[in-house]
């Protein structure tokens, strides 16, 4: 069977689903790969190191020539018709918000996997690109807000003086915030955390963050993830957090609930309390925000309150593809050893049997089989 790797069409998306080394994964699995011309060259591979690997570069990459469509974003409508039925397809699918495109999958008789939707079990840790991508995004907002900061992080003592070291504030310890408290952390700042989840306070804790226990009750929904909170205990946190917001030179938010939209966990009001020169970095930009105001993509000088100055409030938006070197790596390692599950002797033959397999699969002859994004799109 015959793997295709698109170049990724969306703007500002510089990743890739097939890195040389995953090439040659999927080549030795007995597949033939096909990679359209400047697939990989954002994320630093060449067509040629691709052609190195075993992989056909076309200038074009024909969609019904491929049996197997190996993608980063979520496919769009017009390019799921172009497929043939049956073709299966790997990649993010975002399948909570692009029903249309979950529709046609089914119309189209795709046999789809979505990596959103691989089980968070130890056995396919190494196929879970959420993990993988949200990794970088932890690292990158860090960066992203220590270039902005106007002091350091670290402490220093000088013969000048001691600096002391730079309050930053992470909201939301899954794994990106728990990346953004050890990135913060290696770079010397005094680090500490929140989460809706009393079980993350060990972790907050091995990444060097120090936790702040609001009294609240704990919400702890299925599989380890947060629930959404009702209206007067979101207005109640955001109370409790206030002071520590007020008194952070950083603040970092992280905060999901899976399929639904990010919970608000800090008010206009409360960016406008804290000191000039601080920075905000809202990584759940895309989904809604945590931080009212926020627009992904987009950042703002908010006036603090005092009128002494302004906040740095920054919406980020495609955190990973900023990182295309390693977030490629990753995201194609993850892609690849979700194939590896279904080949046998070049042959796709998904298992249902397999957890796995049949909790990543979001469409299959005809019927969408993720039964929350069923009921949606129906
Ligand atoms: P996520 O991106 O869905 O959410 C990020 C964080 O926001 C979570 O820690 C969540 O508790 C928190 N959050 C939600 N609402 C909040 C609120 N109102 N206030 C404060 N924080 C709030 O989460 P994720 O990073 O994908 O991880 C979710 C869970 O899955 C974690 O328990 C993680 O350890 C677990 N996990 C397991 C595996 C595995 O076993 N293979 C892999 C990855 C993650």
């Amino acid at each position: 069977m015959r793997a295709g790797v698109p170049r990724e069409r969306r703007e500002g998306e510089r990743r890739v689903a097939a890195t040389p080394e995953t090439v040659r994964q999927l080549v030795g699995l007995g597949l033939e790969v096909e990679v359209e011309t400047g697939a990989g060259v954002a994320s630093g591979h060449a067509d040629s190191a691709y052609t190195d690997a075993g992989a056909v570069v076309s200038p074009e990459l024909d969609p019904l020539g491929v049996d197997v469509y190996l993608h980063v974003r979520p496919l769009t409508p017009e390019l799921v018709a172009q497929l043939r039925p049956g073709t299966v397809t790997v990649g993010l699918a975002s399948p909570a918000t692009e029903l249309q495109t979950v529709a046609a999958l089914a119309a189209e008789h795709v046999t789809a996997f979505a990596l959103e939707l691989v089980p968070r079990i130890s056995r396919a840790q190494s196929m879970d690109a959420l993990t993988s991508q949200a990794l970088v995004t932890g690292y990158r907002c860090v960066l992203e807000a220590a270039l902005r900061l106007p002091r350091f992080f670290p402490l220093f003592m000088t013969a000048a003086g001691t600096i002391p070291p730079a309050r930053v504030l992470v909201l939301g310890a899954g794994v990106a915030g728990l990346q953004a408290i050890g990135t913060a952390k290696r770079l010397g700042a005094r680090v500490s955390a929140y989460d809706v989840r009393p079980a993350s306070a060990d972790e907050v804790a091995s990444m060097g963050g120090r936790f702040i226990a609001l009294n609240l009750d704990a919400v702890e929904g299925a599989g380890g993830y947060a629930r959404e909170l009702s209206d007067d205990r979101a207005t109640r946190q955001r109370e409790l957090l206030a002071p520590h917001v007020a008194e952070a030179d950083v603040l970092i938010t992280t905060a999901a609930i899976p399929g639904r939209p990010a919970p608000l966990l800090v008010t206009a009001d409360m960016v406008a309390g804290m000191r000039p020169g601080s920075v905000v970095v809202d990584l759940a930009a895309e989904s809604g925000g945590n931080v009212e105001g926020v627009v992904a993509g987009e950042e703002r000088a908010v006036r603090t309150r005092a009128g002494d100055g302004t906040v740095t409030l920054l919406g980020m938006k495609d955190a990973a593809s900023a990182m295309p070197s390693d977030a490629s790596r990753l995201y194609a390692k993850n892609v690849a050893n979700l194939l590896e599950l279904m080949v046998a002797d070049g042959v796709v033959a998904p298992d249902f049997g397999d957890e796995v397999v049949a909790g990543a699969c979001l469409t299959h002859d005809g019927v969408v089989r993720h039964p929350p994004t069923a009921e949606a799109v129906s």
